[in-house]
């Protein structure tokens, strides 16, 4: 298939295929005008962004990672055009950081199945996101150890029957759970623990395509009430023996670590971090500037340096995102863990450099900062920067490392 599907029956975008600059400006003018306003009234009702995700369907930007003979953008490491996904990222996180952890999930699945897919499953649910709208996410969260008071254990068991497999359980933090219709399931054939907490997977984990409208999956929205992250509505999923067809396989047992398909996606949470620094750095040095407190020697060192954080993220986000271009694999996916580590801690520091400089009305709504440092706070413990660190070290001392979960 080589025509432009979007040109065709989708929601006719008005911007070239091809014009990254144009996409990314249109991109940035949404985010400023529409969804950084509507980002507190999400975070206080924790609502997923449904209008948001209309608009970037009406934009024409929701096949942000469908290859261009499927009528998307063509973004991603897989189409080698990896950094105006990123940038992407970064807009929609400096608008909003919830926003941006749904966009993700989107956002990679679409990459998984560009990479790992048949014709015939990238035919189909290719169309459903750049016609329909149709929003996808990915989940493994199978937490195994229970957190204080916490009587649940999530997890979930898969049963082979004619035609496929039913779904049996739970899981947690299952990111846009009353927003997105598709949702890759990452399943342990052999029983619970996910991709992450499972440490004999690798060969057996299943990439399964969900129908959310399914009646088996519900979703149980009482355990989902964080500090922050609140719109990313990550509630618990529930599966009641959910018929899960033999053609909604994507790809094959351990597929998804034979790719190290994780390892493509830990630089777009950086991406992400480094949005909401972006966000905190320009309400402060707006604030600073309107309280005339630009002669002030502290506030200037913190300003400094506050500059330096955002332009270093950029940076290495470029660097690591040339490298996945260029396919040079191995030092693309250490050094993603490079930049998740140091975007981290530069989009963290940012952030306390605006408070300090500022003062504590920054603290207070409608100010952003607040929920920024909310939701950077929950965001960071995505992945445990400890064994981000560790594995970079272990890369270095030629010691075995897991680039994709950390695991020791
Ligand atoms: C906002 C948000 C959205 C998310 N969305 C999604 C999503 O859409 N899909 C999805 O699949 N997941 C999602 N996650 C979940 C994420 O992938 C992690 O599973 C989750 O954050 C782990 O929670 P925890 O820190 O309480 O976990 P725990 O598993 O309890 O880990 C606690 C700490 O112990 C460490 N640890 C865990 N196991 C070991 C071990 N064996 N040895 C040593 N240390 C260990 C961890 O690194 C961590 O620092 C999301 C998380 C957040 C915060």
């Amino acid at each position: 298939m080589t025509h432009d599907l979007r040109h065709a029956t989708g929601p006719a975008p008005e911007l070239a295929v091809g014009d990254d600059l144009a996409v990314l400006g249109a991109v940035a003018k949404l985010a400023a005008d529409k969804f950084a306003p509507r980002a507190e009234d999400y975070d206080r009702r924790a609502a997923f962004p449904a209008e948001d995700f209309d608009d970037l369907f009406s934009g024409g930007f929701l096949g942000v990672a469908v290859p261009r003979e499927y009528g998307g953008l063509g973004y991603g490491p897989q189409q080698r055009n990896t950094l105006p996904l990123w940038e992407m990222t970064t807009t929609l996180a400096k608008a909003d950081l919830s926003l941006a952890r749904c966009w993700e999930g989107h956002a990679n699945s679409l990459v998984l199945i560009d990479a790992l897919a048949a014709p015939e499953q990238k035919r189909r649910w290719f169309t459903g996101v750049v016609e329909h709208g149709e929003k996808w996410v990915a989940w493994s969260g199978e937490p195994q150890t229970p957190k204080p008071g916490e009587s649940v254990r999530f997890g979930t068991t898969l049963t082979p029957v004619d035609g496929g497999w039913t779904l049996r359980g739970s899981k947690a933090f299952a990111t846009s759970a009353t927003g997105a219709q598709w949702a890759i399931l990452l399943v342990d054939p052999a029983g619970p623990g996910g991709a992450r907490q499972t440490r004999e997977v690798h060969g057996r984990l299943l990439l399964l395509a969900c129908d959310l409208s399914d009646p088996t999956v519900t979703v149980d929205t009482s355990w989902w009430d964080p500090v922050g992250m609140r719109a990313t509505v990550s509630h618990v999923v529930r599966f009641d023996d959910t018929f899960i067809p033999r053609e909604r396989l994507i790809g094959g047992p351990g597929s998804y670590f034979d790719g190290h398909w994780q390892t493509a996606f830990v630089p777009q949470y950086a991406a992400s971090f480094l949005g909401a620094a972006l966000a905190a750095y320009e309400y402060g040095l707006g604030y600073l500037k309107r309280q005339g407190k630009g002669g002030d020697p502290y506030v200037q060192q913190r300003v400094g340096s506050m500059a330096v954080n955002v332009e270093t993220g950029r940076l290495w986000l470029r660097h690591v995102a040339g490298l996945w271009d260029e396919r040079r694999l191995d030092e693309a996916r250490i050094a993603g863990d490079r930049a998740w580590h140091v975007i981290e801690h530069l989009a963290e520091e940012t952030v306390h450099h605006v408070i300090r400089a500022c003062g504590a009305r920054s603290l207070i709504r409608p100010s952003p900062v607040e929920r920024i440092l909310r939701d950077l706070t929950l965001y960071e413990l995505h992945d445990n920067d400890d064994h981000v660190l560790a594995t970079i070290g272990r890369a270095v001392l030629g010691e075995q490392y897991d680039p994709s979960f950390h695991k020791l």
